[in-house]
């Protein structure tokens, strides 16, 4: 799949902190791994454009990517789109239009959407339709390995020898599956939380075929084969002999915890016998003045419309790095009219030909970033430096903090 274009952050020769996650679980223990950190991002079903959730989430591993590039660890990055997927076929057939055309349409929004706000694009982004004969083999070796069983012409995956790895007590867990497309009640099941593997053909829809039939995947082994696939090499099911573990870190927003990342974990340990990712990170929801941002209720805000009603990418990158990443958040119009001011003070101090001293600024900078990715408190560090500036403050370089600002926090002001 095409990719956005790529975006260089130049190495520091300069001592930074080292970088320090609060993981959700697991440790991707960034002080030891060093030469390359394998990073995979669970990225969006194109059928509805980004809004400022997804913003939200893809800026905060792009904080980590850019971080660990920019202190010398080079990262593998890698994203997939979910292109075979129930919401994108059920809006497809709603609209009466292709499912393809409808992912491929969403997909270049969704691109440019991150090109405006200098977000690192992945070294590989894949979709699932790309990777659908890896995607089936890997199925298939589910299959011969006896870890499924199949009901009423779907293959599902048994989740029994993984629950041990559950962080959640198995009534939670029940009925979050639900809620996000689940089948616990279905009868007939082995276990309640046996997540579907392979979906026999349902009329209309698109199908591959497979020694399980004519159908298509489940969404969370498209995730688990990808990332495998990408990060580890096309030999993964054979690498146990040479590694601990798979990746690094596998991230996403909080509401992807449960069911997919536990799902996506225990099904890529079935197929290599070892963890999946060392760590977990992920990125809290964005509300909209006081309520969840749904496309249910109709309030999602969507980055492709502030761009269009005029509001700099800059200034949206702002507004979002100027919020925690971790909590759920609530997003309002003042946020961004806010960091609009901010933006344009930055600017005007990054203009002048003295500026006050930059050095301790770019520490601080960095030390809030490396803190958990406190990109609050970096930024409140350039409001400050650019009051001083203004105040006639002097001796700073003003081209290195510049470029600073650029490369870690992606603010190209
Ligand atoms: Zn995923």
């Amino acid at each position: 799949m095409n990719i956005w274009p790529e975006l260089e952050v130049p190495r520091t020769q300069r001592p930074l902190p080292k970088l320090k996650l609060a993981y959700t679980s697991g440790n991707a223990d960034l002080e030891v791994h060093s030469d390359q950190f394998k990073l995979y991002v669970c990225g969006i079903t194109p059928y509805d454009a980004t809004h400022l959730g997804h913003a939200a989430t893809y800026l905060t591993f792009d904080l980590i990517n850019r971080y660990l590039e920019l202190t010398g660890t080079s990262v593998n990055f890698v994203e997939n789109i979910t292109d075979v997927d129930d919401p994108l076929f059920e809006r497809a057939k709603r609209d009466n239009q292709s499912w393809a055309q409808l992912g491929e349409s969403q997909v270049a929004l969704f691109t440019s959407d991150m090109t405006a706000l200098r977000i690192l694009p992945p070294a590989n982004y894949v979709a699932v339709t790309e990777a659908m004969d890896s995607i089936i083999f890997a199925i298939e070796n589910l299959v011969d390995k006896r870890f499924t069983y199949e009901l009423a012409g779907n293959i599902y995956f048994r989740i029994e020898p993984f629950l041990d790895e559950l962080s959640i007590s198995i009534d939670e867990a029940l009925k979050i599956f639900a809620e996000r497309g689940g089948d616990p009640k279905l009868p007939g099941k082995e276990n309640a939380l046996d997540p579907i593997l392979w979906v026999g053909n349902k009329d209309g829809e698109p199908g591959w075929d497979s020694k399980m039939g004519f159908g298509r995947p489940g969404w969370h082994i498209e995730c688990s084969v990808i990332a495998l696939e990408n990060l580890i090499g096309k030999d993964y099911l054979n690498s146990k002999s040479r590694l601990t573990h798979g990746i690094d870190l596998q991230g996403g927003g909080s509401d992807l915890i449960f069911p997919h990342h536990f799902m996506s974990a225990a099904i890529a340990k079935a197929l290599c016998g070892f963890d999946f990712a060392r760590g977990y990170l992920h990125a809290g929801m964005v509300g909209l003045d006081g309520e969840k941002m749904s496309k249910s209720k109709g309030n999602l805000v969507l980055i492709s419309e502030l761009l269009k009603s005029g509001y700099d990418p800059m200034v949206i990158r702002h507004a979002l790095l100027s919020q925690g990443y971790a909590e759920d958040r609530m997003w309002h119009l003042e946020t961004l009219l806010k960091s609009q001011e901010r933006v344009v003070k930055l600017r005007s101090a990054l203009a002048r030909i003295e500026v006050a001293p930059t050095d301790k600024v770019i520490d601080s900078v960095a030390e809030h970033i490396a803190n958990n990715l406190d990109s609050s408190s970096a930024l409140e560090v350039l409001d400050q430096w650019a009051l001083d500036t203004e105040n006639g403050a002097i001796g700073g370089s003003v081209g290195e903090l510049s470029r600073f600002i650029d490369a870690a926090l992606g603010l190209a002001l």
